[in-house]
C-alpha cells in the first residue's frame, strides 16, 4: 500500500483535495482507494508483541483503518494541520474533544449560539453528570468573551460562523485571551469548511468540522473531524476513538473522501450563488432582514471579510407577514426543501418559530421567527425563481 501524496502542501487546493492521502493498490493497480470492509486483521504469529489499544496498526477496525487514514490525511493537507481524527459524526467529534480534554468540575466558556447538541451538552449533560461550570457568551462580542475567561477556564469553545445566526467571532483575539490563562480554544468551523477559514493559523488549538455538511456535500453520510497537533489528536484517537468507540465506518470514510475531492469547485459555486441570493433577498421589499456574512449589512461583515476567504451558502432571513404567510411561503417552495442539515447538493431551509426556546440566544431581530437557508448547487436563477414563487403564494410579491 503506497501513500501517494500525504501532507504535501506544495500543490494547489484542487490538486490537494483530489490527491492528498490517497493509497494506491499495489496488488491490483486500482486507482481509487479500495474500501476495506473488514472488522479485524491477521495478527503476527512470530511472537511480535501486539499493541492492543494502538491507534496505528491493523488489529481491529476500532483501532483505525485505511479509509479513515486517507480521509484524515486529505483533511490535514487541506486545513494545513499537523494531524486529524475523523469520527462517526460531527457530534461525536465535539464530544470527543470535550471528554478528552475536560475533567469533572472544569470551567468552560461556550458561544451561546451553537449547534443544538453542543448546546444540550453544555446546558445539561456535562454540568449535570460531571459538575462542569459553563459560562455562555455572545461570541460576536469580544469584550464579553474576554470578561468570561478567568484563570479557572480550561477550554473556550466557539462556533464561527455560528449556527444558525451566522454571527462571526474574532478567532485570533479569542485565542490570545484563552492562551493568556492557559486555556484551549476549540473552533467549530463547519459553516466555513476547511476552505474559507483557517482557525489553527489564527491561533486555535483544535478545529472541528461536521463532515456531514460541506465536506461530504452530498447529503448522504454522517461524519466529524478534529484537526490540530499530533499530540492533541493522538489523545483523542486513544480515548474517544479506541476506548469510547466513535470510529467512522470504512464505507462512510470512502464516501466522504469522494465528496471532499470536489469541495473547491462546490464551494466556489456556493459562494457565488450565496452572494446573488443574499442580494436578491436584501432588495426584496417583503424581506424583514437578511444575515449573510458577505453583505455589508451583516453586523460582523468587516471581521468576516478579514478572517474568511469567502462566505459559503449559509444565510438567515425573515419575511414580513404573520404565521400564515410563513406557512404559505414554506409550502409553496418547490425546489427548496423544508429540512434540517446544510451544505447539501439540494437547497434546504428550516423555519424557527418565534416561540422557540432557543430564541433567547439569538439577536433581537431573529426573535420574531426566521428561516435558516442552506443554498444548494442548483442554478442561482432557479433558486431565486423558487423564492419569488413562494413570495407570490404568501401574498408578498
Ligand atoms: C451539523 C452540525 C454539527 C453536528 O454534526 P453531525 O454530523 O450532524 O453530528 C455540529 N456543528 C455544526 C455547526 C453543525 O452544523
Amino acid at each position: 500500500m503506497k501513500e501517494t501524496a500525504k501532507n504535501k502542501n506544495k500543490h494547489g487546493l484542487m490538486t490537494t483535495c483530489i490527491h492528498a492521502g490517497n493509497r494506491h493498490d499495489d496488488v491490483h493497480g486500482a486507482i481509487a482507494t479500495p474500501i476495506y470492509m473488514t472488522s479485524n486483521y491477521r495478527l503476527p504469529t512470530d511472537g511480535t508483541p501486539v499493541d492492543w489499544s494502538g491507534i496505528h496498526s491493523d488489529i481491529y477496525l476500532r483501532n483505525g483503518h485505511t479509509n479513515q487514514f486517507v480521509l484524515q490525511d486529505k483533511l490535514s493537507a487541506i486545513e494545513g494541520a499537523e494531524d486529524c481524527v475523523v469520527l462517526a459524526s460531527g457530534v461525536a467529534a465535539l464530544a470527543a474533544v470535550f471528554t478528552t480534554f475536560l475533567k469533572a468540575g472544569d470551567h468552560v466558556v461556550v458561544s451561546q449560539v451553537c449547534y443544538s447538541a453542543t448546546s444540550i451538552l453544555f446546558h445539561e449533560l456535562l454540568p449535570e453528570k460531571y459538575g462542569m461550570k459553563v459560562t455562555f457568551v455572545n461570541s460576536a462580542n469580544l469584550e464579553e468573551v474576554k470578561a468570561a475567561i478567568t484563570p479557572e477556564t480550561k477550554l473556550v469553545h466557539i462556533e464561527t460562523p455560528g449556527n444558525p445566526t451566522t454571527e462571526i467571532a474574532d478567532i485570533a483575539a479569542i485565542a490570545a485571551s484563552a492562551h493568556a490563562v492557559g486555556a484551549m480554544l476549540t473552533i467549530d468551523s463547519t459553516f466555513a469548511s476547511p476552505l474559507l477559514q483557517k482557525p489553527l493559523a489564527l491561533g486555535a488549538d483544535l478545529v472541528i468540522h461536521s463532515m456531514t455538511k460541506y465536506i461530504n456535500g452530498h447529503g448522504d453520510a454522517l461524519g466529524g473531524a478534529v484537526l490540530g497537533s499530533t499530540a492533541l489528536i493522538d489523545k483523542i484517537k486513544t480515548q474517544a476513538m479506541v476506548n469510547f468507540g466513535g470510529i467512522i465506518s470504512p464505507m462512510t470514510a470512502w464516501l466522504i473522501c469522494r465528496g471532499l475531492a470536489t469541495l473547491p469547485l462546490r464551494m466556489k459555486q456556493y459562494c457565488q450563488t450565496g452572494m446573488k441570493v443574499a442580494q436578491f433577498l436584501e432588495n426584496h421589499p417583503a424581506v424583514r432582514f437578511v444575515y449573510y456574512p458577505g453583505l455589508d449589512s451583516h453586523p460582523q461583515h468587516e471581521l468576516a471579510a478579514k478572517q474568511m476567504k469567502g462566505f459559503s451558502g449559509m444565510m438567515c432571513f425573515d419575511i414580513k407577514g404573520d404565521e400564515t404567510a410563513h406557512t404559505k411561503f414554506l409550502s409553496a417552495l418547490t425546489l427548496i426543501c423544508h429540512a434540517v442539515s446544510l451544505g447539501d447538493l439540494e437547497s434546504l431551509i428550516v423555519y424557527t418559530q418565534p416561540d422557540s426556546p432557543k430564541m433567547q440566544y439569538y439577536p433581537e431581530i431573529f426573535r420574531d421567527g426566521f428561516f435558516r437557508f442552506s443554498l444548494g448547487l442548483e442554478d442561482a436563477e432557479d433558486i431565486i425563481a423558487d423564492l419569488q414563487g413562494a413570495f407570490a403564494a404568501a401574498g408578498l410579491a
